[in-house]
């Protein structure tokens, strides 16, 4: 039982230092493996690129999938 609120400073310091190694999310389908980042897709790039979404491969069950980014200023 940590502060959450030192852990969420911690974290954000840590985004601005870098921006590229994120806490990688695990995999919705088999919940094991950790999804990786791959570029997002040519429709989305041009279409959709206003929009906060990442794109994830899980190289256990091969599957793509779309996150939303969550922003961190408010
Ligand atoms: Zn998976």
């Amino acid at each position: 039982m940590t502060t959450d609120i030192a852990d969420k400073s911690i974290v954000s310091q840590a985004k601005q230092m870098e921006t590229n190694t994120h806490e990688a999310p695990l995999c919705k389908h088999c919940r094991k493996a950790s999804l990786n980042r791959i570029h997002r897709g040519s429709f989305v790039r041009t279409y959709l690129f206003f929009l906060p979404l990442k794109r994830y491969i899980c190289y256990r069950c091969h599957r793509k999938t779309y996150r939303w980014s969550k922003r961190q200023e408010a």
